[in-house]
């Protein structure tokens, strides 16, 4: 069995914050104009715009600006690899070849239209597999309908005649007459327990899979407004060919070929004012620079120096900002012994579960045809705040307490639970431990913004400098995903740069 490097990861972790642990290869090391510094001395370079960060953000604006401005745009990455929190690595924890699978963002949902856009300009397949049944634990029930739980929630109000309690429950905190003084509110959570009670607020909080939302203080105007557009993104699920990395590589080999200049294990460590440019520092560059696009998340963005860093990171809108820590943990097996858990009523198979009984938190087995020739399972999903300690502990004692407790939880989960038919659950073969130290980006509590004040802020942070904010965590609404980070940057390049997008 290999074992996952704890030591080395603790020390990626404290080094990097968590980023890059596994990344050998990178993409864009393949193509002739990536450029590494090697120099013991900081050299000079003449930029245009310079755009920090090559995530999905920084990558699709580098993939807009290169037809327009060649190489005259400079991309600045910090990891030895693209991608940001779309990461895929295969099970030799190579990030290309064949068989790539998720530590981050895995699928394109129904409405992401950006996304379909993309694939299409990109020529990525997307495969939609039917997805059948996902199974539920809590308070000692496992169904695989939420509504069968409410019992269990004592005082809890719900409509008997509707279906789909916790759709039931999401548009009364919509509709509710209390939404109108919602600013009286301190945070989300108290919110919920206003509206719904209790009972409501805790029924809520097990039958979803994102427990953080209901931990974290966040704002209750913001995510509501969220809410609004979550509780319309349906239901059909598309996952690429190649990973949600296709996406990165395709625009990396464009943005590439139209000459834009990407630098790998560049990370940015200041951006100043000089005269009406900006100088950027990078590890081996001096960057002088006409115009500045920042697509990096604020926990990475609050390790940057310099007046203009400093002056955006002073703004209330940029400190309204709270990232969520999530962990991952992917387990590849011999056998797929997950293709025994059928429903007993009528057969179908079950794709996704989730249970407060253990850290599991949510599990996802792959059912399009490529990810499911790999034999490999999203063993944990997790962004509650106690399991991610709990996790975090587990991976420093080393390889044989994580699985352990993993195996656990679906052993709990799949092993007797009575809705399903019985499985053996043998021992994974590999197992990759991933901590997101901020896997998305809300409003805290205490903050008045809306998600759009945020979308439009990030635009132009500084009055009159040519300095911009894009990416997921500057359009913080978890439902649109990586959708959410392009939808950012096409605002951004149509209202400074010209574009009509
Ligand atoms: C567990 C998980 C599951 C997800 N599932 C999905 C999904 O199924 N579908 C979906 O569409 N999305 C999903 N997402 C969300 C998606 O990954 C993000 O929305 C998207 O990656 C955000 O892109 P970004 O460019 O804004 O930021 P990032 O992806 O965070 O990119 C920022 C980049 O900046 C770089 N950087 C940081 N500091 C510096 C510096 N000083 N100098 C230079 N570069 C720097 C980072 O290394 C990184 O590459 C998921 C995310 C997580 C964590």
């Amino acid at each position: 069995m290999q074992k996952i490097k704890i030591s080395t990861w603790i020390f990626c972790v404290l080094i990097s914050s968590g980023m890059a642990l596994f990344a050998d290869k990178v993409f864009a090391q393949k193509t002739n104009n990536t450029q590494h510094a090697t120099a013991e001395h900081l050299t000079t370079l003449h930029c245009e715009i310079s755009i920090v960060g090559g995530g999905p953000a920084g990558l699709f604006v580098a993939y807009k600006l290169g037809p327009v401005y060649k190489d005259k745009v400079c991309l600045f990455e910090k990891e030895k690899r693209l991608g940001g929190r779309i990461y895929d690595i295969n099970k030799n924890e190579q990030t290309d070849g064949e068989q790539l699978i998720a530590v981050g963002g895995r699928r394109v949902m129904e409405g992401q239209d950006v996304l379909f856009n993309l694939a299409r300009d990109l020529g990525i397949e997307l495969e939609t597999p039917e997805l059948e049944a996902e199974l539920i634990f809590a308070r000692g029930l496992y169904s695989t309908n939420p509504d069968d739980f409410v019992a269990l929630y004592p005082g809890l109000e719900f409509d008997p005649k509707t279906s789909d309690v916790p759709t039931q429950l999401l548009k009364r905190l919509l509709d509710s007459p209390q939404r109108k003084k919602i600013d009286e509110f301190v945070d989300f959570k108290s919110y919920v327990i206003s509206v719904v009670g209790l009972s409501g607020y805790e029924y809520l909080r097990d039958m979803s899979r994102f427990r953080g939302d209901f931990e974290y203080a966040l704002s209750a105007k913001a995510y509501l407004e969220f809410l609004q557009e979550d509780i319309d993104v349906c239901c059909i699920a598309s996952y690429p060919v190649g990973g949600m990395s296709a996406f990165i590589r395709g625009m990396a080999r464009k943005a590439q070929e139209s000459g834009v200049r990407i630098y790998l294990e560049e990370p940015v460590s200041s951006i100043n004012k000089e005269a009406q440019r900006y100088l950027l520092t990078t590890k081996g560059h001096t960057v002088h620079t006409g115009r500045v696009v920042i697509t990096v998340p604020p926990k990475a963005f609050d390790h940057i120096k310099g007046d203009i860093a400093r002056a955006v990171q002073a703004q209330a809108q940029y400190k309204s900002l709270v990232g969520v820590n999530v962990v991952t943990v992917a387990q590849w097996y011999d056998k797929p012994w997950w293709q025994g858990i059928r429903r007993n009523s009528d057969e179908k198979k079950v794709w996704r579960a989730w249970t407060t009984e253990s850290c599991i938190n949510s599990i996802e087995i792959p059912q399009e045809p490529y990810g499911a020739s790999q034999n490999v399972i999203r063993a944990v999903y997790n962004d509650r705040l106690d399991c991610v300690e709990k996790w975090r502990h587990l991976a420093a004692q080393g390889n044989g307490a994580l699985e352990q407790e993993v195996k656990r939880g679906l052993e709990h989960l799949f092993m007797q639970n009575g809705v399903t038919k019985p499985v053996e659950i043998s021992h994974a073969n590999k197992t990759v431990y991933w901590e997101w130290p901020d896997g998305w980006y809300y409003i805290r509590a205490g903050f008045g913004f809306s998600t759009s004040d945020i979308f439009n802020w990030a635009v132009e942070p500084l009055v009159n400098e040519q300095v911009s904010l894009a990416g997921e965590s500057y359009n913080p609404q978890r439902s649109t995903w990586s959708d959410g980070a392009y939808k950012s940057a096409i605002h951004l390049l149509n209202t400074k740069y010209g574009f009509n997008l």
